[in-house]
């Protein structure tokens, strides 16, 4: 352990954990355990009206899920506003922040004038100038005040370890609030203090926060404390260039889990966003990645969030998981879709693994489970129309068909190299390619043009249910003719 190094993870609950907030936590947790720092959670529920317990709890479950075990008591920081209120009477005695009276109506007043003039509007300094006196009679008369800190004349630059030298002149800012005149710190003290206590010494996130660096620098100098580290992140993109939203389609952990990403390949997918490892590597287990993790290669360039990678890195997981593996989450979602009971299945165990197994390789999430294995359960009621249009196009078809279930009605040893040698043969006899026959039975039995191997896929279905479906679809010729 190197508690010199402590990061954190600071979400606002206010709604699901978002892929952008994961990788945020991700950076922070790959760049504690790599230094046997320690990695905090703060909870930033200040703002009462949006955040949620429920959303909270969704927070830390996220967490769990992806393998983000944090370290120590979560930090909760609504509950820590009289520690935030103090610390600005702190800088009020010590004359870096004053009362501000100014009304709410006076404020905005200024800010549309300042508009109209076409500039940005800052505040004037109209209470930083009242006397003593002053101040004593609009305290007496019970005005409401807010506090506000005094910016410094000068210029407030850092290192970010992302982002390299930043600078800001602080006459760019208005003196701020810190305290509203309803008693509620703002997020931008609240995050210092808490930053300051918990020890923080690398504060990593989002490139949206840069705008609030210098401003929190400026409160940790008046205050005496000890600056942490920067490292902004870039900003994570959908394909079309802008900021990835809902818009893009999934983008909370949760609907990822959903779908049937697995954990570990979200949690290698989100490493690789906006962090490269210098080579072309790109499939990293959790201690490969802590391991090779580094702020410095971190990039600038805003990250594309690519769903099609990590529906491909989540393939290569699933391949590598053994069917024994993936088998509760696979058969709950079949039991879900109301393919089996759950009853069932402890009774057909080793149907249901052998099913896994022949499907596994093809599955870039797990939720394919359900749609390209609903023929391991169901007999086909619809057929894929490319198919159909292809592959009955030929009107000898049917006869060849017919040929094919007396064929396999004889076979007495239904496995999968008996078959596949009866339907060579057949094909040989009829002067025809083995494929001739194959897609046809593929689309009568499955319903679909694509599957495995289809003589394994005959054998795990089983002679019964072949013959039955083959006979079904030879009774549906009508229905198929004119396609
Ligand atoms: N609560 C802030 C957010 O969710 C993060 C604050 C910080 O990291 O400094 O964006």
């Amino acid at each position: 352990m190197n508690p010199a190094i402590v990061t954190r993870f600071a979400p606002s609950p206010t709604g699901y954990l978002h892929v952008g907030g994961a990788r945020t936590a991700l950076f922070n947790y790959l760049f504690a355990r790599q230094q046997g720092g320690l990695f905090r959670l703060r909870i930033e529920d200040t703002d009462r009206e949006r955040s949620s317990e429920e959303m909270t709890r969704q927070i830390f479950d996220s967490l769990e899920w992806l393998g983000l075990e944090w370290d120590g008591e979560v930090v909760f920081q609504g509950a820590r506003a009289d520690i935030h209120r103090q610390v600005a009477y702190r800088l009020l005695e010590e004359g870096k922040a004053f009362r501000c009276f100014c009304t709410r109506e006076e404020i905005e007043r200024k800010r549309q004038e300042a508009q109209k003039r076409k500039e940005t509007y800052r505040y004037d300094g109209t209470c930083r100038r009242l006397s003593p006196e002053q101040i004593q009679e609009k305290l007496k008369a019970g005005l409401p005040y807010s506090l506000r800190f005094i910016v410094p004349e000068g210029i407030t630059s850092w290192e970010d370890e992302v982002y390299g030298h930043i600078e800001v002149p602080n006459a760019e800012y208005g003196d701020f609030i810190i305290v509203r005149s309803d008693g509620s710190p703002v997020y931008l003290l609240a995050v210092v203090v808490d930053d300051h206590e918990m020890g923080i010494t690398h504060v990593i996130r989002g490139a949206d926060h840069i705008s609030n660096t210098a401003r929190q620098i400026m409160l940790y100098r008046a205050l005496g404390w000890s600056v942490p580290r920067f490292a902004h992140l870039p900003l994570i993109l959908g394909p079309d260039k802008r900021r990835l939203s809902k818009r893009h389609g999934a983008t909370s952990v949760d609907e990822f889990r959903r779908m049937g990403v697995l954990p570990e390949a979200l949690f290698n997918y989100l490493a690789l966003l906006g962090w490269s490892p210098g080579d072309d590597r790109e499939i990293f287990s959790k201690e490969e990645l802590i391991q090779a993790f580094s702020l410095q290669r971190i990039s600038k360039q805003n990250a594309v969030f690519d769903e099609k990678k990590l529906f491909w890195i989540n393939s290569e997981y699933i391949s590598a998981r053994s069917a024994e593996e993936l088998f509760p989450e696979v058969t709950r979602r079949w039991v879900e879709a109301g393919y089996i009971t759950e009853k069932e299945v402890p009774l057909r165990r080793g149907y249901l693994l052998r099913v896994i197994e022949l499907l596994k390789s093809r599955m870039h999430v797990l939720q394919e489970y359900v749609t390209y294995g609903i023929y391991y359960f169901r007999d086909p009621v619809q057929f894929d129309p490319k198919g159909v249009k292809k592959h009955l196009k030929d009107p000898q078809v049917w006869q060849r068909l017919e040929l094919v279930l007396e064929r396999l009605e004889k076979l007495k040893d239904f496995q999968q190299d008996a078959i596949e040698q009866e339907i060579r043969q057949l094909a040989e006899e009829l002067g025809i390619s083995a494929a001739k026959l194959i897609h046809p039975i593929r689309l009568a039995i499955t319903g679909m043009s694509v599957s495995p191997g289809l003589f394994e896929v005959m054998e795990v279905l089983g002679k019964e249910t072949v013959i039955r479906r083959l006979r079904e679809f030879l009774n549906k010729k009508e229905q198929f003719s004119g396609e």
